[in-house]
């Protein structure tokens, strides 16, 4: 078993803090690093993805599941698969999608582990029609910080259930789980595009496109002001037909071969990411994508994971790194999300990626984020004036 201290981060890579980090090999080895824990406790982490300090613990253990990679099955024929907690989803796609089954929710990246998407209960651009991750959990093994391992269901222990989805690890280390996985025909995403001028024009395009598509999402330029406030480019989509193929691709039409990932310089100057730069980049996005587009072929990555071709992307915003920021507001509060980019805009705030969508009806995690409404996500570089002032 790994064994070291660490300084650890999330993706952001803010507020590090050192910890005694152990990868175990099986479940074995995770109970007696239970029995054994320290006084500042444990908590599980997996391929580090989450944006800022939950898998962190300054002080005490980290119990790191990557090791914990097993498929143990794939029921070629429900569509269910069982494995351990650190399987990524990106293994899930590889193993899964030759049999005509994709992940039922991912998130903007695929590098993340099945005991982070169900901790974090995860959403992704089809929220509004097959809600979180946890709602696609048949059921998972959960090691309590006793030691004692229970197999919990949503039917058989809601209350653990919807506490441990979406409650960030507090509740013990997920082991296993069973996933129901969703039907596709290829690897093929079919998207239309299309650039609207301003948010209203966004708003009411995501809101229609709700109905038309099972994945949406709005690209938002946050630093565009006055009457181009909240202008977007949106894409919508759904997994292609074989027919919708070429004929070449359409005998290999479940071919999912992730790309060899570039990698950003490893020293990238600390004021890369400034206003001037991001409206630069924003400009040239917005300009970039076509007024409408349809029925264009995408990748899986590209469509769902386009910030994944670069490996290390997060260390673009230098030694300081950044901040992620996400709300949601009910549907009948939109001048609520109209203030916030209107401040945001005012103060030239960068965001290199913002992102737009509507989540449809909530589960019931008791500490799950999505809820009815427009969500916003921003990335601010971590020194940007006024953000968290003082802290490091
Ligand atoms: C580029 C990018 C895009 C993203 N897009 C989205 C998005 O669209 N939607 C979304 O919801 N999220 C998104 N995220 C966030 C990411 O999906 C979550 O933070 C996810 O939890 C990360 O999984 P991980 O395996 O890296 O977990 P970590 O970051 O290592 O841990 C996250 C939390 O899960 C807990 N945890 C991890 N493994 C276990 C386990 N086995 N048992 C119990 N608890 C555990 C940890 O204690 C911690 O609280 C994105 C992140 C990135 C970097």
């Amino acid at each position: 078993m790994i064994d070291r201290m660490e300084a650890l981060t999330g993706w952001g890579r803010i507020s590090p803090t050192w910890a005694r980090v152990a990868e175990p090999g099986d479940t074995d080895q995770v109970g007696a690093l239970l029995k054994g824990a320290p006084d500042r406790g444990v908590i599980a982490r997996g391929l580090g993805r989450s944006y800022n300090n939950a898998a962190q613990n300054d002080g005490g253990l980290v119990i790191k599941t990557t090791l914990l990679n097993r498929i143990a099955g794939i029921d070629a024929a429900a569509g269910v698969v069982t494995c351990e907690a650190g399987v990524s989803l990106e293994q899930l796609m590889i193993a899964a999608l030759p049999y005509g089954w994709f992940v039922p929710v991912s998130p903007g990246t695929r590098q993340v582990t099945i005991g982070g998407a169900i901790a974090a209960d995860v959403h992704g651009k089809n929220h509004h029609r097959a809600g979180s991750f946890a709602r696609h959990v048949r059921w998972f093994d959960l090691m309590l910080p006793s030691g004692e391992q229970v197999h919990v269901s949503p039917d058989g222990d809601p209350k653990l259930f919807w506490a441990t989805a979406g409650g960030m690890g507090l509740t013990g280390i997920i082991l296993r789980a069973a996933i129901q996985l969703t039907r596709v025909e290829t690897a093929r995403v079919k998207v239309d595009t299309v650039r609207v001028t301003d948010l209203d024009e966004a708003m009411a395009c995501l809101t229609e496109a709700d109905g038309r598509y099972g994945y949406t999402v709005a690209w938002l330029d946050c630093l565009a002001r006055g009457k181009h406030l909240g202008r977007a480019v949106i894409t919508n989509g759904d997994f292609a037909a074989p027919a919708d193929l070429p004929a070449a691709q359409q005998r290999d039409a479940l071919a999912f071969r992730p790309a060899a990932l570039l990698r950003a310089p490893r020293a990238c100057p600390p004021g890369l990411m400034n206003r001037h730069t991001i409206a630069l980049f924003n400009e040239a996005w917005y300009r970039k994508a076509p007024r409408r587009r349809d029925g264009e072929l995408q990748t899986i990555g590209a469509f769902f994971h386009p910030l994944d071709g670069i490996r290390n992307w997060n260390t673009v915003y230098g030694p300081r790194g950044f901040r992620q920021y996400q709300f949601v507001v009910p549907f009948g509060a939109e001048q609520t999300l109209r203030r916030n980019l209107e401040l945001i805009s005012r103060a030239g705030a960068p965001s290199f990626v913002t992102v737009l969508k509507r989540f449809g009806p909530a589960d019931d995690g008791y500490l799950s984020f999505p809820v009815p409404g427009w969500t916003l996500a921003l990335g601010f570089p971590a020194r940007t004036p006024g953000l968290a002032a003082g802290v490091t």
